[in-house]
């Protein structure tokens, strides 16, 4: 376990050092400096919570873990016990930054659910990001509150997130336990495959700028008894999702996601700036640092 937590935190220390990205169009034109480059740092955030989850189906299968429940929750937990067990304040963002991409996603779906979302292998967006919130308050109460308390979230459940975090952390790590050796290496195959159009491609050279994919090599490549040739591959796929194939032994992250999450983003800073009101609750009052950290949007302001 110790050797598993070592590495997974020298590698995303060195990712969340290198969030400082080239700069790429983010709908620039009417958004601040400031906000583009908080824009990429949701881009590369949500991409690599998106990867965690994705490498979280790839244990699974090489493994063939058994999985009690839905597998798309318990992959989601295993994403946010990796990265909040690296004990991280930028780790921490990440975390913010994917919750925040799942509530986004639920409000820009402005019909709400339809049959065919409670019927699907997913929990509800608005149920993915509560779930993300649930496991950030359950593994540091203190340093989300903020978060936690911009959403209104309940006291006693964020006293019941407190075991449902250790649940989740102890169930995938004695999991993982007998399928890790110390002192493993893997070698994976991480491929930015040219987007093959102007605007796509802004997005593969930013999550290649921050070493989003070689993230999920350096943190699963040490420590597991995985074999060599795993792919990690960075497309244009014509949708916007991210898949692991178990057949081929490959993880995709499709450039068309992160363009969606740039979207997102892009939105909610144009509607801020149109309605500056509705970035923060305080009702009339000057709005202190910290109530500006977190706004009623569920979308944190970092200065
Ligand atoms: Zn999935």
């Amino acid at each position: 376990m110790k050797s598993l937590k070592s590495a997974w935190i020298v590698a995303l220390l060195m990712v969340a050092a290198m969030l400082v990205a080239p700069s790429v169009p983010l709908k620039a034109a009417e958004l601040t400096d400031e906000q583009v480059e908080e824009g990429q740092r949701f881009v590369v955030n949500n991409a690599i919570f998106i990867l965690f989850h994705e490498a979280g189906h790839m244990l699974v299968s090489e493994f063939n873990l058994p999985v009690l429940g839905r597998e798309e929750d318990a992959v989601d937990a295993l994403s946010a016990v990796l990265l909040l067990g690296a004990e991280d304040e930028e780790l921490n963002t990440t975390m913010q930054d994917a919750a925040d991409g799942w509530f986004l996603l639920d409000e820009a779906n402005e019909d709400g659910p339809q049959e065919d979302d409670f019927m699907g292998t997913h929990g509800l967006d608005r149920q993915r990001a509560y779930a993300i919130v649930c496991m950030m308050t359950g593994a540091n109460a203190e340093f989300f509150k903020v978060f936690a308390d911009s959403l209104d979230f309940p006291q006693e459940r964020r006293e019941e997130c407190v075991f449902e975090y250790e649940k989740a952390r102890d169930s995938w790590m004695s999991l993982l336990a007998a399928n890790m050796k110390e002192g493993a290496k893997t070698k994976f195959t991480v491929t930015y495959e040219p987007a093959g159009n102007e605007d796509l491609q802004g997005f593969a050279d930013l999550l290649k700028g921050a070493g989003a994919l070689e993230t999920i090599a350096t943190v699963f490549g040490e420590g597991y008894n995985l074999k060599d040739g795993i792919k990690i591959t960075g497309k244009t796929c014509g949708t916007e999702n991210a898949f692991w194939y178990a057949g081929d032994r490959e993880i995709t992250y499709c450039y068309e996601m992160a363009a969606f999450h740039a979207g997102l983003i892009s939105n909610w800073f144009e509607n801020q700036t149109a309605d500056p009101d509705a970035a923060n609750d305080a009702g009339g009052e000057e709005a202190t640092d910290e109530q500006t950290d977190a706004t009623a949007v569920k979308l944190k302001k970092k200065e």
